[in-house]
């Protein structure tokens, strides 16, 4: 069996219906493994769904709100019962509300910390007894340059990234004795449809973006792809607790 081959494991990911959710999608997909594509949007997530199945694996598609518990909580149990285990979690939904500090209203905060980071917390505590009970699994939570970097447009959604990486290191550090590996992905600046509402709100972004990446380009959904099989396979089974940047060079240039 090759290191990287996800054939019989059961991947969920929250907003995988689009953008760099569906990278990472597509990446599991061609390694074998059945997936759930979870979103609000059940047209998006039946088309994401419909284009995994031609790759000749199982799927299902599932409704939730993660910024609610009893729906994220649902979600995990249907997974099973859909797909008969869960073995890979990817909590990738996510929101950004483009506002200086002084302008983001609580609701606005809590609403940006409660998708973006108490999801996390919530999908990853509704998981870990399966993947106990299974002898292993694996987590892969997305946070974000701005887990790094500050931005005066991204107060919450800066917090709820940070956090992203610092529950990572919380959830790997408890969860490796039984054998369930928690890491993050920091993305640089990818295409998808939250960039492009971003490129609309934030003058010269597109130009800052193209002069800052040391790679020149935009990332695409697709360049998710190697590393969702790497972090959801036994190539990753004594990686734990990091967070990898797929960034073209972004988050280590001066
Ligand atoms: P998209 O807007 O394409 O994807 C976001 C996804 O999250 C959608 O599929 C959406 O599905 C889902 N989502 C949002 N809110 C909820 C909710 N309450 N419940 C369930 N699903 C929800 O953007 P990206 O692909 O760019 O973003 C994916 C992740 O990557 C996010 O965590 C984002 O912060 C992160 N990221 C993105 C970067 C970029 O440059 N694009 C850079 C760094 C990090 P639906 O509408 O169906 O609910």
């Amino acid at each position: 069996m090759s290191l990287f081959d996800l054939r019989g494991r059961v991947a969920l990911v929250t907003g995988g219906n689009g953008g760099i959710g569906l990278g990472m999608a597509r990446g599991m997909a061609q390694a074998g493994a059945a997936l759930a594509i979870a979103g609000r949007n059940m047209k998006k997530s039946e088309a994401a769904a419909a284009e995994l199945a031609k790759l000749d694996v199982k799927t299902a598609v599932l409704e939730v709100d993660v910024a609610n518990e009893a729906s994220c909580r649902k979600m995990i149990d249907d997974t099973v019962k859909r797909l008969g285990r869960l073995d890979i979690l990817v909590n990738n939904a996510g929101i950004n509300i483009r506002k200086v500090p002084n302008e983001l209203a609580l609701e606005e905060w809590k609403q940006v910390i409660d998708v973006n980071l108490t999801s996390a917390f919530i999908c990853s505590h509704a998981v870990y007894p399966r993947m106990k009970e299974a002898g292993g699994g694996k987590i892969i939570n997305i946070g974000s340059m701005l887990s790094i970097f500050g931005a005066s447009f991204a107060p919450a959604y800066g917090a709820s990234k940070g956090g992203v990486v610092q529950l990572t290191k919380s959830l790997a550090v408890a969860w490796a004795i039984d054998n369930i590996q928690v890491n993050a992905v920091l993305p640089g600046w990818i295409d998808t449809d939250l960039t492009k509402k971003a490129r609309e709100e934030v003058s010269g972004l597109n130009a800052m973006v193209l002069m800052r990446t040391p790679a020149r380009r935009w990332g695409k959904p697709e360049d998710h792809a190697g590393v969702a099989v790497f972090l959801a396979s036994k190539a990753s089974d004594f990686v734990t607790g990091t967070s990898i940047p797929v960034d073209g060079g972004y988050s280590v240039q001066v």
